[in-house]
């Protein structure tokens, strides 16, 4: 997939959105979903109009699914992305977190997951999200989750604060434990089906399809790595996973190929997930997001690429505390 003008394509388009249920949920999410992450300034500076137009221009193209947390930004993005939405809020499925607050402040309490759930309503100025998940599981004892964090959020469901609950999390393993041990309507899962890595799709996926569970792939772009800007300063990933990423890049780049353009198509095309969760702020990101998934794929340089990452492909790094590894 050559690199385009996106305002050629922007002159020419009609949506062409995509929509796949969310598990056995009555929810239908577009397949290419905004993740709110950078809308609290976690991949630097947005200003406030450009990324309520983001917002404005992703519904306009069809995209439905939005999701946020509290912890993004210290509550900047569901500030942020209450705002965009107000008058909105009926034309999206809006997912919110709980239990992170900050890069080492948890609190998987069922006081806090009550407390929460109004102060993101309050902040997302809705009376209910359509999915409320539990953020980054593996940073909690998992009986607390299974035996209090989980039916707290079943609580808010009953109260009707949010129509579905799920899990995030890094390790697959953790994941999968939970689902194991007790139902859930949906599981967030990142960095783990993208150019650099697929063990979702042996681990995760079968269990998820057999107990009719809906999947949301997020970070496509592995958190900024496969991107020509290249990784943040905080990404976790070890040195050869960044060093082969920019070697990729380069390679694409030299070819005429953008690497997010790539990575983000090939993440569009995997049945096995309702979405893929991409991080936008501007429209220019919404724009190329559209586009990525517009063109056509190109495994041939797919292929390539997934060559020069070879020797880092379905290489992770830590998460969370060390039984939950
Ligand atoms: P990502 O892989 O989507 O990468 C985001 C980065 O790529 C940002 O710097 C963004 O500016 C840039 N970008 C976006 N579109 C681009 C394009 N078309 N071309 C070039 N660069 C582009 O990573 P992410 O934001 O971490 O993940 C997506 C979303 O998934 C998050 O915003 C969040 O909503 C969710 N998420 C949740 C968890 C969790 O629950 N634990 C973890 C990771 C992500």
């Amino acid at each position: 997939m050559l690199r385009s003008s996106t305002t050629a394509w922007a002159a020419k388009r009609a949506s062409q959105m995509q929509y796949r249920a969310l598990g056995k949920t009555d929810l239908e999410v577009s397949v290419v979903a905004f993740g709110a992450a950078p809308l609290g300034g976690v991949y630097g500076h947005t200003g406030p109009e450009e990324a309520k137009r983001a917002v404005h221009l992703a519904i306009d193209e069809g995209i439905t699914f939005f999701d946020v947390s509290p912890y993004y930004g210290q509550s900047l993005a569901e500030h942020r992305l209450g705002a965009a939405l107000e008058g909105r809020r009926n034309k999206v499925i809006l997912a919110t977190k709980c239990g992170r607050y900050g890069a080492n402040e948890f609190d998987f309490s069922a006081h806090r997951v009550l407390a929460s759930m109004d102060e993101s309503l309050r902040r997302l100025r809705t009376d209910y999200v359509d999915l409320l998940l539990a953020h980054d599981v593996e940073f909690a004892d998992l009986r607390q989750i299974v035996e209090e964090t989980i039916p707290a959020m079943r609580r808010l469901q009953q109260m009707g604060k949010t129509r579905y609950i799920g899990v995030t999390g890094f390790p697959l393993r953790t994941l999968i434990h939970i689902a194991r041990t007790t139902p859930v309507d949906a599981i967030l899962s990142y960095c783990h089906y993208n150019l650099l890595a697929d063990d979702m799709d042996a681990i995760l996926a079968p269990l998820a399809e057999n107990q009719g569970i809906g999947l949301i792939n997020a970070s496509p772009l592995c958190m900024g790595m496969l991107t020509e800007a290249g990784a943040p300063d905080w990404h976790p990933a070890p040195s050869e996973m960044r060093e082969a990423a920019r070697r990729a890049a380069e390679f694409c780049h030299d070819r005429g190929y953008d690497i997010a353009d790539l990575a983000l198509r090939f993440c569009f095309d995997y049945p096995r997930v309702a979405t893929t969760l991409v991080g936008m702020a501007t429209r220019a990101q919404v724009r190329s997001s559209l586009h990525a998934f517009e063109a056509p794929a190109d495994p041939q340089m797919v292929r390539k690429v997934r060559a020069i990452f070879a020797p880092v492909f379905n290489r992770f790094w830590s998460s969370g505390r060390e039984e939950n590894q």
